[in-house]
């Protein structure tokens, strides 16, 4: 069992170390920082999107002015050809008609245009007032984010020794475990972060199934390699 037992040693310094990672990575300023991250980027994606709204809000508005300035020129033109008309005794009722109906449908187009550039003027009145709000609280935010960062920089940090030793550890087990054994492992573990379970009342420590006789006499006879049939796991009887 000499070379299982030192792979299964290899194994607890690897998760040894894996736990310090994950308390590096799961500290209260590292759970802040992602969060704050999620934040910025969708504030990010707000700003985006509400200046890409104005744009368009400004350009819809420039485009009315327009038509209500040709409207405004337009009834211009018509009100002093009524003037006219008036003034010329020899205009029909007809055209009198034909030129007063012409004269309020541009009214009533340009009262429709009014009221459309006064809605547009509201709606980029608020989306500039969002705009605003969210580029503030985002620099905020930023602010927050940059101070916490150099915070878990310093919490990482702090923990760059502790890291060496445990690589160290590492490093110097490599060495004692028969390296045919240390590939298989690296194999399995593509597939389980643990790669090695131990039997736990004769059932593999990893899905819990049970273990055949014959695979535990196997297990029990054999230095190396003997994988669990149900999950792939490398089965280890260690004290059992
Ligand atoms: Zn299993």
């Amino acid at each position: 069992m000499r070379k299982m037992e030192a792979l299964w040693a290899y194994q607890e310094a690897e998760v040894a170390k894996n736990n310090v990672e994950t308390e590096i990575r799961s500290t209260p300023a590292r759970q802040q920082l992602a969060k704050l991250h999620k934040q910025l980027k969708s504030q990010q994606a707000v700003i985006a999107k509400l200046s890409e709204d104005i744009e368009a809000y400004e350009s819809q508005l420039n485009k009315l002015t327009d038509q209500v300035g040709k409207l405004e020129e337009r009834l211009q033109v018509e009100s002093s050809e009524l003037v006219t008309i008036k003034q010329d005794e020899e205009s029909t009722a007809e055209e009198m008609t034909e030129l007063k109906g012409d004269i309020e449908r541009l009214n009533r187009e340009i009262s429709q245009g009014v009221r459309e550039a006064k809605t547009l003027l509201t709606e980029i009145e608020k989306a500039t007032d969002d705009y605003q709000t969210t580029v503030r609280a985002a620099g905020k935010a930023k602010k927050e984010y940059d101070l916490l960062r150099v915070k878990c920089e310093e919490e990482k940090e702090a923990r760059a020794g502790e890291l060496e030793q445990h690589d160290k550890k590492l490093a110097m087990l490599a060495k004692s475990v028969d390296p045919v054994l240390l590939e298989r492992y690296n194999k399995v573990k593509q597939h389980h972060a643990v790669p090695i379970a131990k039997i736990v009342n004769s059932k593999c420590g990893g899905c819990n199934m049970s273990l055949p006789m014959v695979m535990l006499k196997k297990i029990a006879t054999t230095d190396g390699i003997v994988e669990c049939e149900n999950c792939g796991r490398i089965l280890y009887s260690g004290d059992e």
